[in-house]
């Protein structure tokens, strides 16, 4: 999970010739102006810097802590662009699911568990539509505990196979 922001973190170190012990100087300088940066860089900066109030990484805190929270609320000025080929809003999909697995105890248990089993689909490129959506959502609350995992990943299997399907029709 943490490598698709650690990857993109390296790039960034590279590009600007940063050696690693100066990766906290740069942490700070990026989360001051998450709003000029990649949504990813925005997030493994948070990591390097250790939250004044928690002691936990920044931002990824217990959920009383209000300097996470903040800086929870922050990283969402961050930029987002979508990978070329992939469905518009693909990359906010991925950002958003990958900041609540990596912040997993201010959701609920169902939620987390959709997020964290739809985002390789993401990364691949599918986005559900609201819809389907909706009825995972449903599904994951009717379901019994036992079953969750599977059933889940059914129906995230079913939309994938679904978006190739839809795919493959419109580059014919
Ligand atoms: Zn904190």
């Amino acid at each position: 999970m943490d490598g698709i922001v650690e990857e993109q973190w390296s790039v960034f170190l590279r590009h600007w010739d940063v050696s690693r012990d100066q990766e906290v100087a740069l942490a700070e300088m990026v989360t001051a102006e998450p709003d000029r940066h990649d949504w990813r860089v925005v997030d493994a900066a948070f990591d390097r810097l250790v939250c004044s109030e928690c002691g936990d990484r920044l931002s990824r805190g217990p959920v009383a802590c209000s300097a996470c929270d903040l800086a929870h609320g922050f990283r969402y000025a961050a930029i987002e662009t979508d990978r070329p080929g992939v469905r518009l809003g693909n990359e906010h999909a991925i950002r958003v699911n990958v900041s609540v697995v990596r912040r997993p105890q201010v959701t609920s248990d169902n939620e987390v568990l959709v997020r964290r089993l739809l985002l390789p689909v993401l990364l691949v490129g599918h986005l559900p539509s609201i819809e389907e959506a909706q009825r995972m959502s449903a599904l994951v609350k009717r379901s019994p505990q036992a079953q969750k995992h599977i059933l889940i990943e059914q129906a995230i299997e079913e939309i994938a196979r679904h978006q190739r399907r839809a795919k493959r029709r419109s580059s014919k």
